[in-house]
């Protein structure tokens, strides 16, 4: 009896494993779809369109014009079944003439490689030059409270080399960027000097978004980003020389006036469920140094490639599928926040959302933010992406832009590509579209589309 119950019990499972997964299938589709971006895709020649032609594209600037013109336009030749624009409006913040900074000792003038932080306001026409005070923390500002007064504040905290996945040395350390010169600026600082964020030593200012807070206009100090080769040379001559050494900044970039931008959105209506809807996208928003091509051309390009293969593939959807080129994520998240505001506004029912902005190098897996019943679903797909070396499927994960869309019972992911490098790109005048390697870009656009035909196929609990 005990021996009939447990085959039964066998049998049982083994058909709901099937009705679950169909393996075979899948991997044979799977298989079409990564053969199909790798010898026929579209995202390097988008990208390269994207990168080359358009260029950088902070919000608020012609490249942002452009950008959206040419995604919106690039879905409409997809056949889609709607494309829109979604009103975004966005913070305008201009760079102005290049940065220029020095150290002075009492043995010469050694130039450095800076350049201003997102928001943060100029100089005077004339610079500013003041005894420079180092730091590792906010917290070490707070401590030293008025002795700041009057000094350029240096924050010197590297990005942790000891942490794998750079991400989170990032996260580590970008603290002292966005929060340094509001701290600085309360404690009467003239200036405030922040280590790019970098693992490696060379010669390019990473830029990035950085705020005031709450603070008074007498508050509001101007704030740079230095190379991290400038900012080693700074910490050896603060040390040999602690009462001579003055730094020399001047930087004219101005807050504008807020402006006019828009979410990108194309869609396929799905067949059997149109009300689950499924998202996938990047921001097509970048910083203005170099071309924004790894951040987040690449994103951007993987994502329409998605809708693209399920055209091509003839694979119709039976949930909805959505990319959507957010707005302004570098400096005010405002794309994905009108998104999310307009979906609960129309009750939309957002099942799942993928978001690629880490790079496009080779693609390792999947950060996962789901309850554990979901998690426990994804698993099971993991093995059907071994032939392409695909093995992260992790907790954690999803994106800024689709982050405000989280709800208890959906799917939020985030595509992981290899991270070791992104730090040499990110948010400076080396991130172009030579730094886009092509396979590994569409390796991640063909694994973008597998995890959402899954999810299509199988939908989630
Ligand atoms: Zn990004």
């Amino acid at each position: 009896m005990e021996t009939i119950l447990k085959l039964t019990t066998f049998f049982l499972c083994a058909i709901v494993t099937a009705q679950q997964t169909d393996y075979k299938q899948d991997s044979t589709q799977l298989r079409e779809i990564y053969t199909a971006s790798l010898t026929n895709g579209k995202s390097y020649d988008w990208l390269d369109y994207l990168s080359n032609e358009i260029g950088g594209r902070l919000a608020g600037s012609e490249g942002d014009k452009k950008a959206v013109a040419w995604g919106k336009s690039e879905l409409e030749k997809l056949g889609l079944d709607k494309v829109w624009l979604q009103p975004v409006t966005v913070p305008h913040w201009v760079r102005g003439e290049k940065e220029e900074a020095y150290i002075k000792t009492s043995t010469g003038e050694f130039k450095v490689a800076i350049c201003a932080l997102g928001s943060s306001i100029a100089t005077s026409k004339e610079g500013v030059l003041a005894e420079v005070i180092e730091v590792q923390s906010v917290k070490e500002v707070e401590a030293l409270g008025d002795k700041v007064k009057g000094k350029i504040v240096f924050y010197n905290r590297p990005m942790p080399a000891d942490k794998i996945e750079t991400m989170r040395a990032y996260g580590a350390s970008v603290g002292q960027r966005y929060n340094g010169a509001r701290v600085a600026g309360k404690y009467g600082a003239v200036g405030a000097i922040v280590r790019s964020m970098n693992l490696k030593l060379d010669n390019y200012p990473h830029t990035g978004t950085m705020s005031y807070g709450e603070n008074t206009e007498n508050e509001k100090i101007p704030t740079a980003a230095i190379s991290t080769k400038g900012a080693e040379l700074l910490s050896k001559l603060l040390k040999e020389e602690t009462n001579q050494l003055r730094f020399y900044f001047k930087q004219s970039c101005q807050n504008l006036p807020d402006a006019q931008s828009y979410n990108v959105i194309g869609e396929i209506k799905g067949s059997e469920f149109p009300n689950e809807i499924m998202v996938v996208g990047g921001h097509l928003d970048s910083w203005d140094l170099g071309d924004g091509s790894h951040d987040d051309g690449a994103g951007i390009v993987q994502s329409m490639e998605v809708i693209r293969l399920f055209k091509e593939l003839k694979i119709r959807p039976k949930r909805t599928l959505r990319v959507v080129l957010f707005a302004n994520e570098e400096n005010g998240l405002g794309g994905g926040k009108a998104y999310a505001a307009e979906a609960k506004k129309n009750n939309e029912k957002h099942i799942v959302g993928l978001e690629s902005d880490s790079g496009g190098f080779t693609p390792r897996g999947f950060g996962f933010t789901c309850n554990d019943e979901n998690f426990k679903h994804i698993q099971q797909w993991k093995s059907l992406f071994e032939p392409y070396n695909i093995h992260i499927f992790a907790r954690g994960g999803g994106g800024a832009d689709i982050g405000p869309l989280k709800k208890e019972d959906n799917v939020l992911l985030g595509l992981r590509p290899d991270s070791q490098r992104y730090f040499d790109f990110h948010h400076t005048a080396a991130d172009v579209f030579e730094a886009v390697h092509k396979r590994e870009l569409e390796l991640g656009a063909a694994t973008m589309t597998s995890i959402i035909y899954l999810f299509d196929k199988y939908g989630i609990k």
